[in-house]
């Protein structure tokens, strides 16, 4: 069969899962075979590549791509199968993800040809005040860690709950209450603890203490969840079976929105903890405010292809559309490894000044978002790449009035980065060739380490995503209500009106440079699509330094530091791993064929999952 659907015109194409056995990822097997619900709970092999039909999904974990496979069998749709991944994700991913959090979420409709996206961001209470993140003991910022995370200020009003609600109620056919259940027993009959979720408990074993509700779970008997034990969370059972007897109103008001405020407002810690937790404004009405909105995705054309991102209030669609605008400009299919990946980080750089520069929450904020994705306003920022050199960072932004004169800039802005890599992301397609491309979240690993008591979910810090010190002129500035500044990037590419790849990824800001660098792997550099996403990655964000894996530093390091590159290795204060993001994309052939990916190897290696395996 030729699977064949190079969405790029390579000079000589190969098969592509010929091409991806090539890179040493099986395909035989991969799809075990499906446990019914309720059995005991076994160690499971992550599965990165799945080729064949009838409907595909990729998620970080094994269990959460076998919810989301059952439920497409059964004949459920895309958003039925993102939706029950999701819940399941909440339960094997706790620290990434879950119903206190938030998230972004893309949907392509092959009956209407229509893409929306819901953006479910987080937002600040109406109390909080623009100086919430100053120390009124020392009128200075909060430290980032740990006054700023491992508290209840930074707890926005989650948005979780009322996406799944929306999404299944707008283009779903299965109900909250049956896309809670393969999740609810799940958590009841508990998965098997691996490497992953014991070490990032162990990160965060000392903020996890600080909450003996938090301690209680996550830290039974004062220690990790030993490896290959099996991890049950019946709150979190009974919390789903609240939502799926009681709909999301019984989040967003009620006994448990009670209990939410309370937790926030009045953090309850162990006495023999030292971190100072600063507790927070969620209240009642910002419970019951809340709204999921539906928004119209960012499109830009590129090299032919529509590429469909997330609208502000991410900053994920504007800046991966600008940097692809930039790059379109560039030949980086004829061009060296080094040369291609000189252009990308520049690229990135100049995206990410702007980026800075003009967008948040359009409540608020006037995103001039046509300029932004305007290929008038790419060529000005790409003449400012030198092909032999790189531009000292940070780079300052464009002028994004209409009218600017090509290759001006104003004063650079330091847009200091404290965006953390957790959260997760999944990609759906369903028979029909429905496509579902969801990121979820609650900010840092472990969230603001809070656990509702009794509850069995953690409470994001998404509010950390906001500019710290408040300016009038800074778009990310804290507001009453307003949704914090995102990176999130569901992306789906599209060929000639039909879907061919949707991606996405976790990763704070690097979620940006993540997706534009596995974009570009796939349609300029004609990587098969699970090699794209395996391959190392670096990250600029228009900072001094480039943060990169140390895969990408050992094999490009020396040519990119002749450019003038400082590379960093990444790692950060919550996580022992120096990985970039955890992606998962599908990608769909001509004929239908669905190529399912996951990460090999970063953060254990992900599942992807086919209905109808092509057996080779
Ligand atoms: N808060 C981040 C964002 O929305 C996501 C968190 C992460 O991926 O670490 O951009």
């Amino acid at each position: 069969m030729d699977h064949r659907r190079s969405i790029r015109r390579r000079p000589s194409p190969r098969p592509l899962a010929a091409a991806l056995v090539a890179t040493g990822l099986a395909v035989a097997g991969a799809v075990p075979a499906l446990a019914p619900a309720a059995a005991d709970p076994r160690q499971q092999e992550p599965s990165p590549l799945a080729v064949g039909t009838g409907g595909a999904i990729s998620t970080v974990d094994p269990e959460a791509s076998r919810v989301g496979l059952e439920v497409l069998r059964r004949g459920g749709n895309a958003v039925d199968a993102a939706v029950a991944a999701a819940a399941a994700l909440g339960v094997t991913e706790p620290y990434s993800a879950g119903i206190g959090g938030g998230g972004y979420f893309l949907h392509y409709d092959a009956e209407t040809g229509v893409v929306e996206t819901i953006d479910g961001r987080e937002t600040a209470p109406q109390a909080m005040p623009h100086d919430a993140f100053v120390d009124p003991a020392t009128g200075e910022p909060y430290n980032f860690t740990p006054e700023l995370v491992t508290s209840g200020v930074s707890v926005g009003t989650p948005g979780t709950p009322a996406t799944w609600d929306l999404a299944l109620e707008r283009w779903g056919t299965l109900s909250l209450a049956e896309a809670l259940r393969p999740a609810t027993q799940l958590a009841r009959r508990g998965f098997v603890v691996d490497e992953t979720f014991r070490s990032q408990t162990l990160d965060n074993a000392e903020r996890f203490a600080a909450f003996p509700a938090t301690a209680e779970l996550f830290l039974p008997g004062g220690d990790a969840p030993a490896v290959g034990s099996v991890f049950r969370n019946r709150d979190l059972a009974d919390t789903y079976s609240l939502l799926a007897k009681h709909g999301v109103e019984a989040f967003y008001g009620g006994r448990l929105a009670q209990e939410m405020v309370d937790a926030v407002q009045h953090p309850v810690t162990d006495p023999a903890t030292d971190l100072p937790v600063p507790p927070g404004y969620l209240e009642l009405e910002d419970l019951a405010g809340y709204e999921a909105l539906v928004r119209e995705p960012t499109r830009v054309d590129y090299r032919g292809l529509d590429v469909y991102g997330m609208a502000p209030s991410s900053s994920g669609g504007s800046t991966v559309g600008e940097a692809l605008n930039i790059l379109e400009r560039f030949d980086l299919a004829g061009m060296s490894d080094a040369e291609y990946l000189h252009h990308y980080l520049e690229a990135s750089a100049l995206a990410f000044a702007d980026r800075g520069a003009a967008v948040g929450d359009p409540a608020y904020v006037d995103v001039p978002l046509k300029t932004l994705l305007s290929d008038e306003y790419a060529a000005e920022r790409a003449c400012l790449i030198d092909p032999a050199k790189a531009l000292p960072k940070p780079l300052p932004p464009g002028d994004l009035t209409a009218d600017g004169e090509p290759c001006t800039a104003a004063a650079p802005v330091e847009d200091p980065d404290t965006e953390n890599v957790s959260t997760t992301n999944l990609t759906v397609v369903d028979a029909s060739g429905d496509v579902v491309e969801y990121t979820l979240t609650i900010e840092q690993t472990g969230g603001s380490g809070i656990v509702v008591p009794g509850r069995g979910f953690l409470l994001n810090n998404e509010l950390t995503d906001f500019t710290a010190v408040w300016d009038e002129a800074d778009p990310n500035r804290i507001e009453p209500g307003k949704r914090p500044r995102s990176s999130i990037s569901p992306t789906l590419v599209m060929q000639d009106g039909a879907p061919v790849l949707a991606l996405g990824s976790p990763g704070g800001s690097t979620i940006i440079t993540t997706v534009l660098q596995t974009l570009t792997n796939r349609i300029d550099r004609g990587m098969p699509i699970g090699e794209a996403l395996a391959a190392p990655r670096a990250a600029q964000r228009n900072t001094a330094t480039v943060t990169a894996e140390p895969a990408f530093i050992e094999a490009y390091g020396p040519a990119l530091e002749a450019y003038g590159h400082t590379l960093e290795a990444s790692g950060d204060a919550f996580s022992s791993a120096a990985e970039i993001g955890a992606a998962t994309a599908i990608e769909i052939g001509p004929d239908g064929l669905l190529t399912a990916v996951a990460e090999p190897q970063r953060r254990g290696g992900g599942a992807a999952l086919v209905v109808d395996p092509v057996r080779h």
